[in-house]
């Protein structure tokens, strides 16, 4: 296994501590030399913060390993492409590298929605790679949606309603 694959595989450690809180999973971690400094997962439901994505959590932790806001040689393994938020705290922390699993066609900042890493700006040279351990990310997220489906087909079917609309009606605990 890779050094890259090494730390993406404590990322997904996270991701599957957000999967058993039923949040999206999602995890990063912050990694100094051969340590790894800050760790997060998605808390977005649990905590009702918007901003509360793995990649922030995991910076605010390794900022405060360092008591430096500036990640400079550090690297960021996450397992989800970043969103464009997360993109703008990887560049203003200053992280050397950013390293994701999965791409997201839909929020990701490092190509596949927006371009926010990867410009080309003096002030932004932060390092993407993108697709380690992309699979099992990809994996993961797939268990999650698939779950969160059937969990409402079946609170459909116990409403007796048939459309998306009226499943919104429906008691949700
Ligand atoms: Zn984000």
């Amino acid at each position: 296994m890779g050094e890259h694959e090494r730390w993406m595989q404590e990322a997904l450690a996270e991701a599957r501590k957000a999967l058993e809180k039923g949040e999206v999973p999602v995890g990063a971690v912050v990694v100094h030399g051969d340590r790894v400094i800050g760790r997060g997962h998605n808390l977005v439901e649990t905590i009702l913060d918007p901003t509360a994505h793995a990649e922030m959590l995991a910076i605010t932790s390794a900022a405060a390993t360092l008591a430096d806001w500036r990640l400079e040689d550090c690297s960021l393994y996450v397992t989800l492409e970043p969103c464009p938020m997360c993109a703008g705290a990887i560049i203003l922390s200053r992280l050397k590298r950013v390293i994701y699993g999965a791409s997201d066609p839909r929020w990701g900042a490092g190509g596949s929605a927006f371009q926010v890493l990867g410009v080309n700006s003096p002030d932004v040279r932060v390092e993407v790679v993108a697709g380690v351990c992309g699979e099992e990310a990809s994996a993961l997220l797939r268990t999650f949606f698939e779950k969160l489906r059937a969990e409402r087909r079946t609170r459909d079917d116990a409403c007796g309603a048939s459309s998306d609309n009226q499943v919104e009606r429906c008691p949700s605990g």
